[in-house]
């Protein structure tokens, strides 16, 4: 798998997820897109969108990510619906991507997380 991979970086996290060096919860994946429950789910639902590609933050992102960046937003509503999330509207998730210090992101590999199911939540 990680020969088709442009841009791994063996020190990140999430590379190592991609590469099966660590071990995750798969909810989905295809030759560009990597999907995987969070390890501290902060919703009943809670579950990250990554590209394979080592994209350090949204603040990387160049026109050439357009298609990829799409297909992560067609995909989160899909996924969300198969991993439980209840139907729009009194139903739906939160889609959120934290970037940079101020940002809170803590993983610097492009990410996004997908959360939902009945409140109360843990946070947000
Ligand atoms: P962020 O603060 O947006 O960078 O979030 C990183 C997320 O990655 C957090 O919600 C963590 O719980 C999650 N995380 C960290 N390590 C793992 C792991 N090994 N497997 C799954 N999720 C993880
Ligand atoms: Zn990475």
């Amino acid at each position: 798998m990680i020969e088709h991979v442009v841009g791994h970086d063996p020190d990140c996290l999430f590379c190592k997820i991609v590469a099966g060096k660590i071990p995750s919860k798969l909810v989905y994946q295809d030759d560009e897109l990597y999907a995987f429950h969070d390890i501290k789910p902060w919703a009943p639902v809670h579950f990250l969108i990554i590209p394979k590609m080592h994209i350090p933050s949204m603040a990387h992102l160049q026109a050439e990510h357009a298609a990829l960046m799409g297909r992560m937003m067609v995909l989160a509503p899909q996924l969300a619906m198969e991993q439980g999330c209840n139907a729009y509207p009194a139903g739906g998730f939160r889609v959120l991507a934290n970037t940079g210090d101020e940002g809170g992101q803590e993983v610097h590999h492009l990410h996004v997380h997908v959360m939902g199911g009945p409140r109360p939540w843990l946070k947000g």
